[in-house]
């Protein structure tokens, strides 16, 4: 697998993308066809080394069709779709590695404050006894009955994840997230098997084929697929019929209004993730994000008013 690094240039290439290979595919069709639009653009052929950008430039387009086809009926996309539920469990992300034990309890206040219940902490510090730190750092100021997520993102061997998923059962945890890295399948599994407390992962995974063989091949039963990074909220849809099929269920990775709209819309949809700090996260209401109000992928605002074009230009 080759991971093209994320950084300004990345962005100019899933620009490129968008002008040059996947805009040509849907200008002059009619934007309620969605779905079809989606999965011809999805059955392309493309350069393995491309498919992050490619999954990322499609799923710019399909929330952007969503989103108008939602504005155009001046209501929600979760509406749109047929709502499944009015809020959704929800935990705020209070802990980057970066930030100390009373930067980590500053932040569990402030979310309590906001209206949380449920938080995630980053872990995979350079040693498991500052991961436990951290850990009960948080839960002091979170109570026993909070659910508190760590999160690892790919740090460890599977030898090493072992060792800490073991720690993090005994503290209470109530999953561990990516401990090894991505598309380690077989590392997945052997976690699966052998620790006594959740695995979550799938934020890393292109496209929904490699989301079934990831969930197929391994017994995660918690899938975090990422929108853009599957192609987007028509993707998301697949995905989540298939999870529910197999009575698994799926989270968000990271926030923001077209994840919440999935979310509410969706089956077997679990939680939601959301960062706080800059003011950007829904209402929330006794640990739940309530839906969003606004038409298309809007948060708040009242509808726009009808766009009268039936035609992509
Ligand atoms: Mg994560």
């Amino acid at each position: 697998m080759i991971r093209v690094p994320r950084n300004e240039a990345s962005a100019k290439i899933v620009h490129a993308m968008v002008e040059n290979e996947v805009a040509p595919l849907f200008i002059g069709q009619d934007p309620s066809h969605v779905r079809e639009l989606h999965d011809r653009a999805v059955s392309r052929t493309v350069a393995p080394e491309s498919k992050e950008q490619f999954l990322f430039a499609i799923a710019a387009v399909d929330a952007a069709l969503w989103d108008l086809l939602g504005r155009a009926a001046g209501m929600p996309c979760h509406r749109l779709w047929g709502t499944q539920r009015d809020r959704v469990p929800a935990y705020a992300m209070v802990g980057w590695l970066n930030l100390n034990l009373d930067e980590i309890k500053a932040n569990c206040e402030r979310a309590l404050r906001l209206g949380f219940h449920n938080m995630k902490l980053k872990v995979g510090s350079s040693t498991l006894e500052a991961d436990v730190e951290r850990v009960t750092a948080a839960r002091a100021v979170l109570g026993k009955d909070a659910k508190l997520m760590v999160d690892a993102n790919e740090a460890h061997t599977v030898d090493e994840a072992l060792r800490r998923g073991r720690a993090f059962s005994e503290l209470g945890c109530f999953w561990f997230e990516e401990p090894i890295a991505a598309h380690d399948f077989d590392g997945y599994a052997e976690l699966v098997r052998r620790l006594p407390i959740p695995v979550a992962a799938g934020e890393n995974l292109l496209g929904f084929d490699e989301i079934k063989d990831f969930v197929t091949r391994t017994g995660v039963r918690i899938v975090q697929p990422e929108y853009r990074r599957v192609g987007g909220p028509t993707a998301m849809m697949q995905i989540a019929e298939w999870v529910a099929q197999r009575d698994l269920s799926w989270c968000s990775h990271g926030g923001g209004p077209v994840n919440l709209n999935l979310l509410c819309a969706l089956p077997n949809a679990a939680w939601f993730e959301t960062g706080f700090g800059d003011g950007r996260h829904p209402h929330v209401e006794q640990g739940h994000a309530l839906a969003p109000r606004g038409a298309g992928f809007a948060w708040e605002e009242p509808a726009p008013g009808s766009l009268s074009r039936s035609r992509l230009a």
